[in-house]
């Protein structure tokens, strides 16, 4: 497959949140069809959905890669699993580590197991902040908006997101 640029989510609200996402990070990016291209800051940021549990540490990366994105998925899956994730008992509960593909070049993707672009990034601060960090610019294939327009635009005043020092 051709090279494309892929923008993913990493989060954690367990254990220690900030070395999970890190870790998560280097496992994906120190194969060399997943190069790393940039990293946005780290955030702490209020859950959402299912509010009853920890903040998470969130930010967003995007890599240069030629795996299919199925094989992406499987990759970020294993990584999710190695990190100790089962099953969880709560949708959007506790994780040890979450990766989630955001974006795959400008590919819409709709599968039982993908959806691309991802179905709740635009709705989300904790995504969309972290992303305008690394490219504001960037269009999203299905909303043909700026990130930095649907940012601005959200309306979600409760929803804090704390830019932390690393
Ligand atoms: P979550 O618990 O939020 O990490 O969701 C995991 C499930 O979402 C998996 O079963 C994936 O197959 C599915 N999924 C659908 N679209 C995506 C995506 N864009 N990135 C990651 N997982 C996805």
């Amino acid at each position: 497959m051709q090279q494309q640029i892929v923008y993913i989510s990493v989060g954690s609200n367990l254990g220690r949140k900030l070395e999970n996402c890190r870790r998560g990070i280097i496992a994906l990016t120190s194969c060399k069809n997943a190069v790393l291209v940039a990293r946005s800051p780290f955030y702490r940021t209020e859950p959402v959905d299912y509010t009853d549990q920890d903040w998470f540490i969130n930010a967003v990366f995007s890599i240069r890669t030629s795996l299919s994105p199925e094989a992406l998925l499987k990759r970020l899956q294993g990584i999710q699993r190695r990190a100790g994730r089962g099953a969880s008992p709560v949708r959007f509960g506790p994780r040890i580590l979450d990766l989630d593909i955001l974006l795959f070049g400008d590919l819409v993707i709709s599968t039982p197991h993908l959806i691309v672009p991802h179905p709740r990034m635009h709705k989300r601060r904790f995504v969309l902040q972290p992303l305008c960090d690394i490219n504001p610019y960037l269009i999203h294939p299905v909303i043909n908006q700026k990130m930095s327009d649907l940012l601005a635009r959200l309306d979600d005043s409760d929803q804090q997101v704390v830019l932390i020092d690393d």
